[in-house]
């Protein structure tokens, strides 16, 4: 086997370090924290500052990626993009150093603002949780078990998110931006409406490589959120786009790491989905008769949490009512 010469692996690792503890390396620069139970959370370490792909679950994960960050470089963390207002993207944001400038599309705004609302009303609504398990209590009546577990899940809720405030994007993105970390550059695009109406993917041009937020689950079912502004005409658009862009390798939202062949099997899916949801409308199927007749779709075979299928007819089928009945 040939061996490289130590200089040179000494200095490859004092340049980039080949993993932290919870860490490894994919490209030069660019690192995936790996102990986290939600999506893929990247950094991306250039001369003179960190960039950083989305937050983790919870403030204890943001936690997690801040430290893992600081076990690579002690460079100041200058970037958080955040993909899209998603739980499971945004919540671990609080943890991070002041002076992080938090980025992300028109409209996430208003997602972490309702989420931001809905941590402060956690008090009052733990208030009145325990008085109705208190009058049940008292009456002895039905159903004490279910209020008991409520007002548990309401306790278990405020000790993770309790005391961390969600920070506001104070840069929002229409179109295109490019930041610099140095000696490299890091650009963050608006991709709406896809997945939701305030989605963002972010590239890495000097390495070809790009974390699509949730455009795209790998060997993952597509999480569909109607409410969030889920568009799979606009998702599918915004998947060939960066098709075009022919990345070298593609981090997706969830699951496994790929190259472009994986924006390609989300755009399939998706289009077999928006196929089989038309086909059911032109046989004057009702929303409720499509989910109970669409039960597989050709390509979603060995695809985990398949059990998303209903919700993402339904979504579909609710976004073509939309669009028929749009002025
Ligand atoms: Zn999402």
């Amino acid at each position: 086997m040939k061996r490289l010469p130590l200089l040179l692996v000494t200095v490859l690792l004092v340049v980039f370090p080949l993993w932290g503890a919870n860490s490894k390396l994919l490209a030069p620069g660019l690192y995936q924290v790996t102990s986290l139970k939600g999506g893929n959370v990247l950094f991306y370490v250039g001369s003179s500052g960190v960039a950083v792909v989305d937050s983790g679950t919870a403030p204890a994960e943001g936690k997690t990626v801040v430290d893992e960050i600081r076990s690579v470089t002690d460079k100041p963390i200058l970037y958080l993009f955040l993909t899209h207002g998603h739980p499971d993207h945004v919540q671990g944001a609080c943890a991070f150093p002041e002076g992080t400038l938090v980025v992300g599309s028109q409209g996430l705004d208003k997602a972490l603002l309702a989420m931001e609302k809905a941590r402060q009303a956690l008090p009052a609504r733990i208030r009145e949780q325990r008085e109705t398990v208190e009058r049940l209590r008292k009456e002895n009546a039905q159903g004490i078990l279910a209020e008991e577990k409520r007002l548990q899940d309401l306790l278990e809720e405020e000790k993770e998110y309790g005391q961390s405030p969600i920070p506001l994007p104070e840069l929002l993105v229409e179109g295109r931006i490019t930041l610099s970390l140095g000696d490299r550059n890091v650009e963050f695009l608006s991709a709406s409406p896809s997945h939701t109406s305030d989605s963002g993917v972010v590239l890495f041009p000097s390495i070809n490589a790009l974390h699509t937020g949730d455009l795209v689950f790998s060997g993952i079912y597509p999480y569909f959120d109607f409410e969030g502004g889920c568009d799979s005409a606009g998702w599918i658009a915004q998947l060939k786009k960066l098709q075009a862009w022919s990345p070298r390798l593609v981090i997706p939202g969830h699951g496994d790491l790929g190259g472009a062949e994986i924006l390609q099997a989300q755009a399939t899916l998706l289009e077999e989905l928006r196929r089989e949801v038309l086909s059911a409308r032109e046989r004057g199927l009702s929303r409720e008769e499509a989910i109970k007749s669409i039960r597989t779709l050709p390509s979603d075979k060995g695809l985990r949490w398949p059990e998303i299928l209903p919700r993402a007819v339904d979504a579909v089928y609710r976004e073509m009512d939309r669009k028929t009945t749009a002025p």
